[in-house]
């Protein structure tokens, strides 16, 4: 073959792909420009394709598409609404219940309902629609960072484990849904998405080998790299921990060019076979920093032509903010998108902004977007709680995206091309700014959350429901609970749920530890399945800690709430709490402390579904 072409090929390629980069930014002015038509002919398509599924039929929506009727006659819902209607599907029920299209699977969010996650129905098009909102990203990203086409991005992404439905159907996270598609697989070569992982190691179930694969291979690229990360902070500082564990191994292969023998996966080994070879001088590098007592930079030193982080920090996130400020001497951290497995969202289009700062431009594309207003008590509120069933006066006050005010909050509510009709999602955003005629919103919180460490969400009542079961360890001791609060611990990796606990003690046997560590083991196993996944199988949780404070610790907690302009009346000891004083105070008055022994149990699949 002749040389040339190489050449030729290379320089239409960056033609090409400054005239890719363009055409995309041209489409986020004329859909951003265009916002209320573009919604508008989203709602058509969506309701004029499912005009016969039985979900609209039985509202009696009739097969008519404008807004005015379906926001008149359609009801705003929840999931457990639906959940007789997903439930069919998941069972085999194959008419059509909710969408014209095929289900083609579920998406099991991190959003749990009776414990258990909640099952998105997905369409074979909405890959379509996802890869669209990919595909933006890094168009805009060049703006700010010019030259990610030269090299690579160092990404930790994981696929999680997998079960079927009843009736067939793949239940699993929109992202492992994503990884295993061919849109991803079989991407086109583009100087944007060359990733330093393999496929193989991408796609390998065993989260060991995986994460032990793909550092391997980033290492091996080190100077290739031009940006880092993960989906969420967590994972990305699970990533630096894991190195921290198994940088000898990993040096040791890099220095002998061959993969430890715990990597079994063929396909992972073959993968990784093209990227190692010898190398004792990259060896030594990275012994002798990894080597130093302080890990201060570790990013910037092992990965020096790094330009920035990119991985969420907003809502829950935000508690790693300094860690990761810590491991990348102060990086850009980049958050690009906002997504869920209902539908995707929005991306962010001032990404070297300030984590506090990022707001998230919805694209009017991806689905029918609604906002309910939220009316918030001033004060300080760890977690939003919002009424489950909106009354008639309620569902009138649902707005549309080109109608949103600046500054004030609402609660996003979707309408999507499979089969989600005005579907509260559970975030609460709030109107930052504009781009053209489309909003920008800030992520405040989900609503309802207490404790979170990784993907998991507990809320109150759960929390509440697992102390409850908890305490019974204490009943044989003539000893209950008096009060109790909690706290994610994000100071170690993997972080932990933290519960203050005061007691009552009535009887004089002492209670062994053991007692209180059975208290600890059975809170896990009541909390949701996220969490018990996250404790067994991710390991992105440890174990659940109880600390017992002394007697008279919470009429101080309230004391000093109180100082702040608590109201003495409708004072009420918070189930979860996050100011930094607060916490001291609490650890300042600790007598022991106890933790779960083993992982609580935990299997693919719904409880339901027995053991598929
Ligand atoms: P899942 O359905 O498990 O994929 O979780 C989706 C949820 O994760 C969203 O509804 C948000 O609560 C949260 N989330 C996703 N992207 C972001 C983001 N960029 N910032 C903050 N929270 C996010």
């Amino acid at each position: 073959m002749p040389e040339a072409p190489k050449i030729v090929a290379l320089e239409v390629s960056n033609e090409s792909l400054a005239e890719k980069n363009k055409n995309k930014l041209q489409f986020i002015e004329d859909v951003t420009t265009n916002a209320d038509d573009v919604q508008k002919r989203v709602l058509e398509e969506i309701l004029s394709r499912n005009a016969d599924v039985e979900y609209l039929k039985r509202h009696g929506l009739d097969g008519r598409t404008d807004r005015q009727t379906f926001k008149h006659v359609m009801p705003v819902v929840t999931y457990e609404d639906i959940q007789p209607e997903i439930n069919r599907i998941a069972n085999g029920d194959k008419s059509q219940i909710l969408c014209s299209n095929p289900i083609s699977e579920f998406l099991t969010s991190s959003g749990t309902s009776g414990g258990e996650r909640k099952l998105m129905p997905t369409i074979e098009e909405e890959l379509d629609r996802r890869s669209l909102l990919y595909s933006l990203l890094m168009p805009v990203m060049n703006q700010f960072v010019p030259g990610l086409d030269k090299g690579k991005g160092m990404y930790f992404l994981f696929i999680k484990s997998e079960s079927k439905t009843p009736g067939g159907l793949p239940a699993r996270p929109v992202l492992t849904s994503y990884y295993k598609s061919s849109h991803f697989k079989n991407r086109p070569f583009d100087p944007y998405n060359n990733y330093t992982s393999p496929n193989q190691t991408i796609l390998c179930s065993d989260s060991y080998q995986s994460m032990y694969s793909q550092m391997l291979c980033g290492l091996c690229q080190h100077k290739e790299v031009l940006r880092v990360g993960a989906v969420f902070a967590s994972g990305f500082i699970r990533a630096i921990k894991f190195l921290e564990k198994h940088w000898p191994e990993l040096a040791r292969d890099i220095r002998t060019g061959t993969l430890s023998s715990e990597i079994t996966d063929l396909s992972v080994r073959e993968a990784v076979g093209e990227i190692l070879k010898p190398d004792p001088k990259l060896a030594d590098f990275v012994e002798s920093e990894c080597r130093k007592t302080s890990w201060q930079g570790i990013i910037t030193r092992l990965w020096p032509n790094t330009k920035y982080v990119d991985v969420i920090v907003t809502g829950t996130m935000s508690q790693y903010i300094p860690t990761l400020d810590y491991y990348s001497n102060g990086l850009p951290l980049v958050c690009t998108m906002y997504a869920s497995s209902e539908c995707y969202f929005g991306v962010n289009l001032r990404p070297l902004c300030k984590p506090s700062e990022v707001s998230y431009t919805l694209i009017p594309n991806m689905a029918y977007f609604e906002f309910l207003p939220v009316h918030r008590n001033s004060g300080v509120t760890s977690s939003i709680s919002l009424p489950k069933a909106l009354t008639e006066k309620e569902q009138q006050e649902l707005v549309d995206l080109v109608d949103v005010k600046l500054g004030q909050e609402y609660e996003l509510v979707v309408t999507t091309y499979a089969g989600l009709y005005r579907y509260r999602v559970g975030d609460v955003l709030s109107v930052a700014g504009f781009k053209n005629n489309a909003p920008q919103f800030s992520f405040i919180c989900r609503k309802n959350v207490a404790l979170s460490i990784d993907s998991d969400k507990t809320d109150e009542v759960e929390l509440q429901n697992a102390v409850k079961n908890a305490v019974t360890h204490l009943v044989p001791f003539d000893a209950s609970l008096s009060e109790y609060t909690s706290y994610a611990d994000t100071s170690s990796i993997p972080g932990h749920y933290v519960l203050f606990w005061e007691l009552c003690l009535n009887g004089n046997t002492p209670i062994p530890p053991s007692v209180f560590e059975d208290c600890c083991l059975t809170i896990e196993e009541s909390l949701n399945s996220v969490y018990r996944q996250g404790r067994v199988s991710d390991k992105s949780i440890g174990p659940l800690e109880i600390k017992m404070v002394e007697s008279g610790t919470f009429d101080k907690l309230m004391d000093y709430a109180i100082s702040l302009g608590a109201s003495i009346n409708q004072y009420k000891t918070p189930r979860c709490v996050k100011f930094a004083p607060i916490i001291e105070l609490l650890n300042s008055r600790v007598v022991d402390s106890y933790f779960s022994p083993k992982c609580p149990k935990w299997s693919p699949g719904h409880k339901q579904w027995g053991s598929n």
